[in-house]
């Protein structure tokens, strides 16, 4: 016989009543509760986040829906795309998925800012073919390829933090989609910012630039520096 009832046996025989039941009820709900909340503590922190999600998370391998016609322009869209500038910019990066901060909806931001001109070395400015982009949002987007030609470059992404790989991607690409007015809009795009939305994209779909690599070429961005201090470097989810 299970311990639980002899005991419980005891109690009726001792009270002649039924409060044991309901007492053990509570105890083991609240003590199930404090077990599972110690265990799986509660989302306090709820999408769209202001952080990148990372690769593990279902969000980033789930293909996001569309954004239907009659949210394109509303608050709640807007609130989205905010967030998604907001994160661009924080983390200094040129594109961002709107599963990346944790909405399974399909939006991408893109944005090559002039001063990276300065920043990045000339060689690998042009050797990338890379050029200013202004700030671009597209809801719904479709990617043509107006160009097969294939290059292959270091590529990173900020929801698989602390690594890089050589990735063939095309030349350039026409993309179409609506912007936050809700207006059809279609940009022609070449080199390094054709290889930004292909990447978007590919978010998009639950897609990740490690499922395209050349894993031969795969590295961790600072392995150099893990051996220089010892291994006392921390690669940042937060900034
Ligand atoms: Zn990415």
């Amino acid at each position: 016989m299970h311990l639980q009832i002899v005991r419980l046996l005891e109690w009726k025989i001792a009270n002649h009543g039924k409060r044991f039941i309901n007492i053990s009820n509570k105890r083991e709900n609240s003590f199930r509760k404090v077990y599972k909340e110690f265990w799986s503590p509660k989302l306090i922190n709820k999408p769209p986040y202001e952080h990148f999600t990372q690769v593990g998370d279902p969000v980033l391998r789930t293909k996001a829906a569309e954004v239907p016609g009659e949210l394109v322009n509303s608050k709640e869209v807007e609130h989205i795309v905010e967030k998604m500038i907001k994160v661009l910019r924080k983390f200094d990066c040129v594109g961002v998925a709107a599963p990346q901060i944790g909405i399974s909806l399909r939006i991408i931001v893109m944005e090559f800012r002039d001063g990276l001109k300065d920043i990045l070395p000339k060689p690998v400015y042009e050797a990338r073919k890379m050029c200013t982009l202004p700030l671009t949002v597209v809801i719904n987007p479709t990617l043509t390829v107006t160009n097969y030609e294939k290059h292959k470059h270091p590529e990173g992404c900020m929801s698989v933090r602390g690594y890089s790989a050589e990735v063939e991607r095309f030349h350039s690409v026409l993309l179409k989609g609506k912007n936050l007015k809700g207006i059809e809009n279609e940009v022609e795009l070449s080199g390094w910012n054709a290889r930004i939305a292909q990447h978007e994209m590919d978010h998009l779909d639950g897609k990740l630039y490690i499922d395209r690599m050349d894993s031969s070429t795969f590295i961790c961005t600072c392995w150099e520096t893990v051996n220089v201090k010892s291994g006392r470097v921390e690669i940042p989810f937060y900034k």
